[in-house]
């Protein structure tokens, strides 16, 4: 897919930026996907499918059923207007798309839906309009595989490097077992992570693949689906996550090239390393303070504050932490200011970032 690497940064979908991505946001694209409305969400907003293809293996996406997770939509959407570009790619598959399964989340920048559920546990009870309507969806479309696409938090490294893209294959039960649904998921995963080696090496990380019944992966998996789980991750200060995009929408062509030729890996999949709770957004090593050194690892929580998200550090640990990584690593044992007592004990770490000069992003 080299061929989408070169032209990526001209796909209609890239006047699409920042991570405040919502309904409104994507509405021209919806149009000229000929989008049609399949459902509501509990404040009344509507949730659309694309379609794309008439060939024999039906693949259904989603993308923010966590709502503040807009870097897969917007990768998701390059890779639908790759695809658009060159049919041919599609012959084989139709492709079902919901690219906001919930839009008040995606309004409120949370990652609940307006009744604080979490759609991601809400498999088996069923109790939300959003998560009935992509199990309704499924069974409707009764798709050869699924393709379940989120944000991962800026927390996630593998191997003490910052983790950009992970990947699982859900279990479909307690052991773990591998049945055929998963081997074939995992065969894609492994197919993605060979091609993208070459260019993001050291940056792709397997997820944690405990049973989880609630989860929507897992439980597509126990009926038999292949079920691919797709996370964007942070790297360094891109917190517009567009370089993390591009590898995304990579990842979701590559995906189809694997499956339309048959190209599955699966005995890489368990060599992916996996991802591991190693990043702090800020580090700050040998901060004076109080007469010691100290370690303040800073990270930063996501406020939406006119229709922009702003990126507002709080002190997260304190202590020893040079085991940990940074997306942004200082030392301060040079900086010669001094601080009155007790002040770090205060969370918000807005001023420290100010005396640090550290850079405070918005959306
Ligand atoms: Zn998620």
């Amino acid at each position: 897919m080299n061929d989408f690497l070169s032209i990526q940064s001209l796909l209609k979908s890239h006047n699409i930026t920042g991570r405040y991505v919502h309904v409104k946001t994507i509405s021209s694209l919806l149009t000229s996907f000929d989008a049609t409305q399949i459902g509501e969400s509990v404040e009344k907003r509507p949730i659309h499918s694309i379609d794309m293809g008439n060939g024999p293996i039906k693949i259904l996406m989603w993308s923010q059923m966590h709502g503040n997770e807009s870097t897969a939509t917007k990768g998701l959407l390059d890779a639908l207007s790759y695809l658009k570009q060159k049919p041919s790619l599609l012959e084989l598959f139709t492709l079902r798309i919901i690219p906001i399964l919930n839009p008040d989340g995606a309004a409120a920048y949370t990652r609940v839906n307006a009744n604080d559920i979490d759609l991601n546990r809400d498999a088996v009870n069923k109790t939300q309009p959003e998560s009935k309507l992509l199990i309704e969806t499924y069974q409707a479309f009764n798709p050869h595989y699924c393709f379940n696409m989120h944000d991962q938090r800026t927390i996630f490294g593998v191997n003490d490097f910052p983790c950009m893209l992970s990947f699982l294959a859900p279990a479909a039960d307690m052991a773990k077992t591998i049945t055929a649904a998963r081997k074939s998921a995992m065969g894609v995963i492994g197919y993605i992570q060979k091609t993208l080696q070459p260019h993001i090496s050291n940056q792709v990380g397997r997820y944690d693949d405990s049973f989880n019944p609630n989860c929507m992966g897992d439980y597509f998996m126990a009926k038999g689906t292949p079920t691919l789980l797709f996370e964007a991750g942070q790297v360094e200060q891109d917190y517009a996550r567009e370089k993390t995009r591009k590898w995304f929408a990579f990842s979701v062509l590559e995906a189809l090239k694997c499956i339309s030729l048959n190209l599955h890996i699966p005995s890489i999949y368990l060599d992916i390393p996996q991802v591991e709770k190693s990043f702090v957004d800020v580090l700050i090593l040998n901060l004076r303070y109080e007469g010691k050194l100290i370690d303040v690892a800073l990270q930063y929580v996501e406020e939406l504050k006119d229709a922009e998200i702003h990126f507002v550090p709080i002190i997260y640990r304190m202590g020893k932490l040079d085991s940990l990584q940074g997306h942004k690593k200082l030392d301060a044992s040079s900086q010669t200011f001094t601080f009155s007592n007790k002040i770090l004990e205060d969370s918000n770490a807005v001023w420290l970032a100010d005396m640090l000069n550290l850079t405070q992003y918005s959306h």
